[in-house]
């Protein structure tokens, strides 16, 4: 997996103060597409894992993780991305973990394959849906159009229902 960018620091892409890694490579073409660079599987670098988890674990600011891209839940990102959340965890279980996806949730449930149900369990808010340009809304927290959603994975998982997250 080639990583597009990665942010030590940030409060516009979650809540608090987490880093953002920005992977590579996206099938979903919307148009409009904020990161349209980052649609390319090829662009930046290899993702060194052991190098990003240890400038995260370095920092003492951080509550959390986000992951976007690119695609970060497409079949030639997924395993990698599940591998990295998972060391996050292992390392610092108070972390919370976000992660945007040009897919649905209902998508990512019908896919019903392990590494996908594996990494939902690991992720703890979903940003879905891709980008349409026709429902951008600059006014949006976290999101850039509305029909984008904010997903508390755990709760909506229990209550078998999509439980959005209040920001
Ligand atoms: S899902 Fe995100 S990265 Fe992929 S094309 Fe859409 S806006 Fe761009």
């Amino acid at each position: 997996m080639n990583m597009a960018g990665f942010y030590d620091e940030s409060i516009s892409n979650g809540l608090g103060w987490r880093a953002v890694l920005f992977v590579s490579g996206c099938p979903h073409h919307c148009p409009g597409c904020h990161n349209k660079i980052a649609q390319d599987y090829n662009y930046g670098t290899k993702f060194n894992k052991e190098e990003i988890v240890n400038r995260i674990m370095d920092n003492s600011i951080l509550k959390g993780v986000t992951i976007s891209g690119g695609e970060p839940l497409c079949k030639e990102n997924i395993p990698e991305v599940l591998d990295f959340i998972k060391e996050i965890k292992e390392k610092r279980p108070e972390f919370n973990i976000w992660c945007y996806t040009g897919y649905t949730l209902e998508q990512l449930e019908e896919r019903k394959d392990k590494i996908t149900d594996e990494c939902l369990n690991e992720i703890d808010v979903l940003v879905d849906g891709r980008f349409v340009e026709s429902r951008k809304d600059p006014t949006l927290k976290f999101r850039g159009s509305s029909n984008q959603r904010i997903i508390d994975i755990h709760k909506s998982l229990m209550q078998k229902q999509v439980v959005q997250l209040a920001v």
